[in-house]
């Protein structure tokens, strides 16, 4: 397979679909990860430019979800010994998002562990998003599980504009990460965002024991969904869930994931998300594999990387790293 003429042809207009026969990307005889990973650069620089986008997020709400996701630290089902709080204080989260502005990220997002945000902690949320929409120039996200499309409505009308719900894997696996609620809501969640005004960032964890079908099947489903953005996670294990011995995936699967889903989504924000840090450099290669965003500075469970750093090398690299949306 020609990757570089794929790449023009994407270029040119052509996009993959479902009903394309796409398993030449996991074909390692005849699909030369260089030759992938460059043809995906050229369709990153050809078609969303040289802007990174950076995020942050902010664990509002943590522990005790009755939801039994077996990658999350979070979840009452799994025995981690994460710290548990309530929402936090709304002086609190505006302050972390005010330095976040002087440190130069793009969005900054509150995300809430639970299967979704009501009542006063929702109501909580909704005062601090106007508050951040008013005193801090940046971008708002939100992530907060499944919400009613009131809830959704309510929540775009205090200045959040883009919504975060990941599918986490392909429609086949789901169901051997979590029972406790099903593909078919975290889609309608998507839908109800999307139908509310919100961009939507969706994506979700590699290395939980999925195939690359079901790999390719994500990205797919993410592209038929429209979604803006697609965070790719690769699984850290933590001690204590169900998913703890499972194998840390390799960097060259991290890297030939994320051009996979640069050549399908041609236009998203592909984002790097946890587990860079499996990558050298702090997965520079993959911003030269299709990457063109990355969420940055303290991860919720699982180390993340420093703002500084982060930025120095994107500028080292030639990136443009102002501030910039198209979202
Ligand atoms: S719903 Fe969210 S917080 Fe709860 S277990 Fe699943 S991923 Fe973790």
């Amino acid at each position: 397979m020609d990757m570089i003429k794929l790449a023009d042809e994407i270029i040119g207009g052509k996009r993959l679909s479902r009903e394309d026969d796409l398993t030449f990307f996991f074909d390692f005889d005849n699909c030369n990860l260089q030759n992938l990973c460059e043809g995906a650069d050229k369709i990153r620089k050809e078609l969303c430019g040289n802007h990174v986008d950076l995020c942050t997020i902010i664990n509002g709400r943590s522990g005790r979800c009755g939801e039994n996701c077996k990658f999350c630290a979070q979840s009452a089902h799994n025995c981690t010994g994460i710290e548990e709080y309530d929402f936090l204080d709304e002086d609190k989260i505006v302050e972390d998002c005010q330095k976040h502005v002087r440190q130069g990220v793009h969005r900054y997002s509150i995300v809430t562990a639970g299967r979704n945000l009501s009542g006063e902690a929702f109501d909580k949320a909704i005062s601090a998003y106007k508050r951040m929409d008013k005193e801090c120039d940046i971008e708002l996200c939100a992530s907060h599980g499944l919400l009613t499309q009131e809830q959704f409505n309510k929540l775009h009308e205090s200045g959040v504009k883009m919504y975060h719900s990941n599918i986490e894997t392909s429609k086949r696996n789901f169901p051997n990460i979590c029972t406790t609620h099903t593909y078919e809501d975290k889609i309608r969640n998507i839908k109800y965002a999307q139908n509310a005004g919100f961009s939507v960032c969706s994506g979700g964890i590699i290395g939980m024991g999925e195939t690359w079908e079901d790999r390719l099947d994500m990205a797919i489903s993410l592209s038929e969904l429209k979604v803006a953005s697609i965070p790719i996670n690769a699984l850290m294990p933590i001690k204590g869930t169900p998913f703890e011995n499972l194998e840390r995936i390799s960097s060259d699967d991290i890297l030939r994931t994320v051009a996979m889903f640069r050549y399908i989504n041609p236009t998203a924000y592909i984002r790097l998300a946890a587990g860079r840090n499996l990558m050298p450099e702090c997965g520079k290669s993959a911003f030269v594999s299709g990457a063109n965003a990355t969420i940055t500075g303290d991860m919720l469970t699982t180390s993340g990387n420093n703002i500084e750093q982060d930025k120095k090398m994107l500028d080292t690299m030639g990136f443009d790293i102002s501030k910039k949306s198209k979202f």
